[in-house]
């Protein structure tokens, strides 16, 4: 692994930080305790910028703002086309402010600058649009009633709606909630994760520019614990939809049973396996294996941490990953030529770590990594042990860091067995040639979403989310913006007929 030197880096100017306090009701107000906290740069542990530190009584005066324009506001009441018209807008500027919308995100989470101008910030502005198209397309149904009864369906804005989201995919998990939730009609308070809160308030200061009317997009920077929690258990919030791990998913459900029982969605953690059959071929599958645990770094819950390889292919599927994972370029996210940048934090940096002193202990084969990458920063080599264990804790829990536990099996149902034999159910890889082996592997996995001879093939049509404690509610589709919805039914006497 090569770390590319200074002299290399591309001619960008890291940009002054803008927009560092809560926005509520369209301005940038300063936290009610005048709060800060410090965001850090994962590349050297250097501060960022200071953040405005809400909590509750900041999330209260985002819900009543969030509130008022949904109670009183043009947002709900508009037709789907004028939304539809400014949620275009908004991805136009997204557009445009591509370059420093990436850069933020690398500062923050030490994502490839490379790939959040031409990936993520593309992706969110395609979500807004897709979402655009879909605002004027919300129907309910003509009822087929067993008596004398007209009756059809309304599908109706959920209300006010609070997004809690993780730091892995700030811009990602930004849009994925605000776009379906905003062309639904609804209100929002949005709470970025306290590692990754700079991309989020320039977004909210693009909505302002877009023309998104005042206190339909709040946004609400600080911890978990407070500001989080104030959002799961507000009297006055409709509906949460929450991206993160499973652990929280459980405060969130509970705050919610607690308060005012407002709907929930929980997007969780994963332990995807990818299964790799006789048939496939070598080099296509180390590439989908070794992407699957190196993407962002290992920090995706879909990661494919889990590779079972069949015995026939296994050792050369080993040897090419081995070789692979050689060539694999770690170093400075601003760099072209990098392919993983540091993880999030120190406390993520040190979890990877500790859990790969664990894979070391309980005596599963060190096959490349193991150990930070430089001197400086949150760097890890991308880190893959074969002759794993299921029962190995590295094979077990989710370690959100490039960190692949290899195994070998004999059989389909074998692999199916093993494959499910996990308490998350987010995704899977499978890679064959063969249909049958697809087919029937495909449907016998318990998992959101399978990829057959691809991995992370998301798209903004194709609904994603978990089964099992990985959670429930779909992000992306049409699932998402149903989720958004309440439905009412209306229904009155045929024929004007009098009703006893
Ligand atoms: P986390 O659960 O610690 O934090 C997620 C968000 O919840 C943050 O905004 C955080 O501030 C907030 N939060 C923390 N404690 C809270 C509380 N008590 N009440 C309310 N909000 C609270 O997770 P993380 O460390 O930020 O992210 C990593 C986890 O997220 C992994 O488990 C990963 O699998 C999961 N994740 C899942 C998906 C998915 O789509 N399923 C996507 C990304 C990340």
């Amino acid at each position: 692994m090569a770390t590319k030197s200074n002299g290399s880096l591309p001619p960008f100017k890291i940009p002054e930080i803008e927009f560092t306090k809560l926005f509520i009701n369209g301005e940038f107000v300063d936290a009610v305790s005048g709060k800060t906290f410090e965001t850090i740069d994962p590349r050297n542990g250097e501060v960022v910028a200071k953040v405005a530190e809400g909590d509750k009584e900041d999330v209260d005066l985002a819900v009543k703002a969030a509130r008022e324009a949904f109670d009183h506001g043009p947002w709900p009441r508009m037709s789907g086309h004028a939304r539809g018209r400014l949620m275009i807008k908004y991805a136009e500027l997204v557009e445009e402010h591509a370059e420093i919308l990436a850069a933020l995100d690398t500062l923050d989470a030490g994502k490839l600058f490379s790939m959040g101008k031409t990936m993520d910030i593309p992706s969110g502005a395609s979500n807004l649009r897709y979402y655009a198209g879909a605002a004027d397309k919300i129907h309910g149904e003509t009822l087929k009633m067993s008596r004398e009864l007209h009756g059809y369906t309304l599908r109706e804005p959920i209300g006010v709606v609070g997004h809690i989201i993780p730091w892995n995919f700030p811009t990602a998990m930004y849009f994925m909630k605000v776009g379906p939730s905003l062309a639904a009609g609804c209100t929002m308070v949005v709470k970025p994760a306290e590692q990754t809160p700079l991309s989020a308030l320039y977004y909210a200061h693009l909505s302002k520019l877009a023309g998104i009317p005042d206190g339909v997009i709040n946004v609400v920077t600080g911890f978990g614990p407070t500001a989080g929690a104030a959002i799961a258990s507000h009297m006055d919030i409709d509906k949460v939809s929450f991206t993160g791990s499973t652990e929280v998913g459980r405060l969130i459900m509970q705050a919610a049973a607690m308060s005012n029982l407002k709907q929930v969605s929980l997007e969780l953690g994963g332990k995807s396996p990818v299964i790799i059959f006789d048939d496939a071929d070598v080099d296509v599958a180390a590439n989908l294996a070794l992407l699957g645990i190196v993407y962002n770094k290992g920090e995706i819950c879909v990661s494919g941490s889990r590779v079972f390889v069949q015995e026939g292919i296994h050792d050369a599927v080993v040897l090419k990953l081995a070789e692979k994972a050689k060539n694999w370029v770690v170093g400075d996210p601003f760099d072209d030529n990098s392919q993983q940048g540091p993880q999030v934090d120190k406390k993520q940096f040190e979890k990877i770590l500790s859990y790969i002193e664990q894979g070391k202990r309980e005596g599963a084969n060190l096959l490349c990594g193991g150990s930070r990458h430089g001197d400086k920063g949150y760097f890890i080599q991308p880190t893959i042990f074969t002759e794993v264990q299921d029962d190995m804790v590295i094979a077990k829990e989710e370690i959100f860091g490039p960190v692949m536990s290899l195994m070998k099996f004999k059989t389909i149902e074998e692999a199916i067995e093993r494959a499910n034999s996990t308490k998350y159910g987010l995704a899977a890889g499978i890679v064959t040639k063969n249909i049958d082996i697809a087919n029937t592997v495909s449907r016998s996995l318990r998992a959101g979403v399978v990829w057959i001879n691809c991995y992370f093939a998301f798209d903004v049509d194709c609904p994603y989310g978990g089964y099992k404690m990985s959670g429930f509610g779909r992000d992306l589709g049409m699932e998402a913006l149903y989720k958004y919805t309440n439905v009412k039914s209306v229904v009155t006497p045929l024929y004007n007929s009098p009703w006893l």
